[in-house]
């Protein structure tokens, strides 16, 4: 069974996405998203607990409420 992602195994760290996926060729194991994330939102984990993290587009489909990051605030 190949997964676009590992869904018991994921990382509550801003500013990164909080996907682990499988790695390229070549890499063993999984290995953090290396997209950057544009959404943070409210995930339900397995265990029924909620976070919140951020995702990039791909992954960003399980989440509630997602709210699209507003990365550098123009000063000015
Ligand atoms: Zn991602």
């Amino acid at each position: 069974m190949t997964a676009p992602y590992h869904a018991e195994a994921f990382f509550v760290m801003p500013g990164r996405c909080f996907r682990m996926v499988s790695g390229s060729a070549g890499e063993a194991g999984p290995t953090h998203c290396p997209d950057t994330p544009g959404w943070r939102g409210r995930f339900q984990a397995r265990d029924g607990r909620w976070y919140t993290v951020d995702a990039c587009d791909g992954h960003s489909g399980p989440l509630h409420d997602p709210r699209p990051i507003q990365p550098h605030p123009d000063p000015g």
